[in-house]
């Protein structure tokens, strides 16, 4: 018999990603005070997290998680069409659909769920999938479980998806992407891949996992800031775990459309409803997400203190407008120490390698949050010109794209 033992095979994938120096760590933080973490006895101020608006921490959320699970209790105990659909979720639901602007929205449990969820339901074989070639994993993901031909085109590139549709007019089509970008925290070109999919009849989803509470009136996303909403994105889904501080997600949508998901999403149908305290949670965490622009406020007077102090130093972040700012390294080894060498002086800042970015073009990615203090920033800034003073780049490596 010749049959491969799948055991060996995936240790000697990870035998090879180890050789390449690729692989991934799983690290345990022992406590947490918004952005202080403690990581192996070692205190590090953290710029990693999504908490973009410092909600995570908000004694407020917290207040109410406690006092619904006086109610609720913990886990729902079935799936939603079950008899897992409690109170607050429906609440949530509602108050998600008010603030975007959007007839109904439907939750699930989380980003990735969604998204594998709306791709495979609303998609079929014979169709096409049109995508950015620097979307989440989940839209990818969807679009092959969905059974239709994926598309990929270069990043934020309107013209090459057009190109795309274009050459299969006569197959169903739903171009998807990022209203954000995790890795390069760039807005997507949503008015023109707006006009576009009018132009080809093909359905838009946007993913702004990381545009909700951030960019946008009122946080709103990245569908309010290019001036859209429903009629041209039939279909959008926003994440509960990044800047509203809590855990889960939402596709918003027509009524017709999320009651059709409602039946064929089977990552919907198929799972435990999310915990209902924590739904109560997350619906206090909106509530403060859309009426308290402070927040937002705080965060762009960081973003932009970062950038400025960022230019002062010489150092290359990709141009984001965002609390993502990424800092292109290209060098894996070489981003990696500096990784290492920003933790030495206290700070946890990812390095972020292929496969997760293109080969060449590792980075630290840094993101900013209202719960930080224009200090902690200061302070960043120091570390990493110290840092790329510490292991300079190879000539050459530092690549096209930097401001
Ligand atoms: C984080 C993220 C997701 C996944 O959301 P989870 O709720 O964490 O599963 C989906 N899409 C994008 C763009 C994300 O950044």
């Amino acid at each position: 018999m010749t049959r491969p033992s799948l055991i060996d095979r995936l240790a000697q994938a990870q035998a090879e990603r180890a050789q390449a120096g690729l692989l991934r760590r799983l690290r345990t933080v022992t406590a947490a005070q918004g952005p202080q973490v403690t990581v192996g006895g070692a205190r590090l101020l953290s710029f990693a997290s999504n908490d973009y608006l410092g909600l995570a921490s908000d004694p407020r959320i917290a207040t109410a998680l406690r006092a619904a699970s006086e109610i609720w209790g913990v886990g729902a105990g079935a799936a939603h069409l079950l008899g897992g659909r409690r109170g607050p979720h429906q609440a949530l639901e509602e108050e998600l659909a008010d603030w975007l602007g959007y007839p109904r929205a439907l939750l699930f449990s989380t980003g990735m769920m969604a998204n594998i969820g709306v791709l495979s339901a609303v998609l079929g074989r014979g169709d096409v999938c049109v995508q950015d070639r620097l979307n989440h994993a989940s839209l990818i993901d969807g679009a092959r479980l969905s059974g239709a031909e994926l598309l990929r085109y270069p990043h934020a590139d309107a013209a090459a998806a057009a190109r795309q549709l274009a050459a299969r007019p006569d197959a169903g089509a739903v171009l998807a992407t990022d209203g954000v970008f995790s890795m390069d925290g760039d807005i997507a070109p949503l008015s023109e891949l707006a006009a576009l999919c009018t132009r080809e009849h093909a359905t838009l989803m946007v993913d702004d996992a990381h545009g909700l509470g951030v960019v946008g009136g009122h946080g709103r996303g990245a569908v309010d800031h290019a001036g859209l909403g429903v009629a041209e994105v039939p279909l959008l889904v926003v994440t509960l775990g990044k800047a509203i501080g809590c855990f889960g997600a939402a596709v918003l949508g027509s009524v017709d459309a999320i009651e059709a998901l409602l039946q064929f999403a089977r990552s919907y149908i198929y799972t435990t409803a999310m915990p209902p305290a924590l739904a109560s949670a997350a619906l206090a965490a909106v509530r403060i997400a859309r009426s308290e622009d402070q927040h937002r406020q705080r965060l762009a007077a960081h973003i932009e203190h970062f950038r400025r102090g960022a230019a002062e130093r010489g150092l290359p972040l990709l141009p984001s407008s965002t609390p993502i700012q990424p800092l292109l390294v290209g060098d894996t080894a070489r981003a990696a120490s500096l990784a290492q060498s920003l933790e030495a002086q206290g700070f946890h800042v990812p390095a972020i390698r292929p496969p997760t970015v293109a080969a060449g073009s590792a980075r630290l990615r840094i993101t900013l949050s209202a719960a930080h203090a224009e200090a902690d920033i200061d302070a960043l800034l120091d570390a990493l010109a110290s840092a790329s003073a510490l292991h300079p780049a190879a000539a050459g490596v530092i690549s096209a794209g930097v401001v």
